[in-house]
């Protein structure tokens, strides 16, 4: 009986539980063994297995986070981490390992699968900047929490003339901040791939007020240029000149947390799926994403250290509808 791995590596994103539900079923359907990799990387090198039956990936599809843990693992960048990872395998029996995370958590699948071992990565960050899938588990639910965030503040903002600063996730991308930025119609957006200073966000939170909105949002990704708190001091030092207040929500990791949505549950159920079936037909060293609505597999050594670039047109976007 064939014996694989499953493992959730970098930051954890809501669906990704029910990833492993899909890769573990489809996979014992098939015949197959499958252990449970606690910790990522770290897991894996340190040998941390548990086998999973059908009835242990129970009552978790609809769990946030990854009931497997996960981590970030300084080992495994290294040659000799990932060479003590492949003994560990080996002496286990591990004879396929499917890997759950984003870029980062690719690159090191790509490693892997060229030391010889079968590897599926299943596309899963919140970040959606990982080349072979349009989108990736968990941005649709963590997009659905940051939006509710901005909803509410847009009803306290237009209560007082009070501009809000929202700060969302993303160090090196801005696909959060700027689509939640024109779902939840705000007036300024700032993201790493376009910086936007403390005194252009002024003018045009201002701008927006001359228009008649009762309201003034910003979204700022906490990897922006201009970090929100630089950008809250720029306000109280000049506040007279300015005219009004900045008040700044950080969401952190409250976007990560929370129940997946349906969209995450049925895209992680076909990705996790599509994983433990090309397994079955002894085919790896792919990335299981979504391309126009279609699932996909893109060789790993067209994933690994690539990043998906946003369409920045999507900026003028948020410009255009804020006002
Ligand atoms: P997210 O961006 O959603 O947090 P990610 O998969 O990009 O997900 P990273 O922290 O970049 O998260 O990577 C997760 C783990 O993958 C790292 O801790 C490391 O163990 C491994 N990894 C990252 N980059 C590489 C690399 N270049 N080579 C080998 N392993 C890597």
């Amino acid at each position: 009986m064939k014996r694989i791995g499953i493992l959730t590596s970098g930051g954890d994103a809501p669906g990704m539980n029910a990833a492993i539900r899909a890769v573990t079923r489809t996979a014992i359907a098939a015949g197959m063994a499958v252990f449970g990799v606690r910790r990522g990387y770290a897991g894996l090198i340190a040998g941390d297995f548990i086998p999973l039956g059908a009835r242990d990936v129970g009552g978790i599809i609809e769990r946030g986070g990854t009931f497997l843990g996960s981590a970030r693992s300084p080992a495994f960048m290294t040659e000799e981490g990932r060479r003590k990872a492949m003994a560990v395998v080996e002496a286990n029996g591990l004879e396929a390992l499917v890997v759950i995370g984003g870029n980062g958590s690719q690159t090191g699948a790509h490693h892997l699968s060229q030391m010889g071992l079968p590897v599926v990565g299943v596309a899963s960050t919140i970040d959606n900047d990982l080349a072979g899938s349009e989108i990736t588990i968990g941005v649709d639910t963590a997009l659905n929490i940051a939006l509710e965030a901005i909803d509410r503040l847009k009803t306290t903002a237009a209560s007082h003339q009070r501009a809000f600063l929202v700060e969302v996730m993303g160090r090196d991308c801005g696909y959060l901040a700027l689509m939640s930025g024109i779902a939840g119609g705000a007036e300024v957006v700032a993201i790493p791939e376009a910086p936007c200073d403390p005194e252009t966000m002024a003018r045009e939170l201002r701008a927006a007020y001359d228009r008649g909105k009762s309201h003034a949002i910003a979204v700022v990704a906490e990897g922006a240029k201009h970090k929100a708190s630089e950008i809250a001091a720029h306000f109280r030092e000049h506040h007279e000149r300015i005219g009004f207040e900045l008040r700044v929500t950080s969401l952190g990791h409250v976007q990560r947390g929370g129940a997946p949505g349906a969209f995450d549950r049925l895209l992680a159920s076909r990705l996790g799926a599509a994983a433990g079936d090309l397994l079955s037909q002894g085919k790896s060293g792919v990335l299981v994403g979504l391309i126009r609505g279609e699932i996909t597999a893109t060789p790993l050594s067209e994933v690994a250290g690539k990043k998906k670039p946003l369409d920045l047109r999507l900026l003028d976007l948020a410009r255009l509808l804020a006002q």
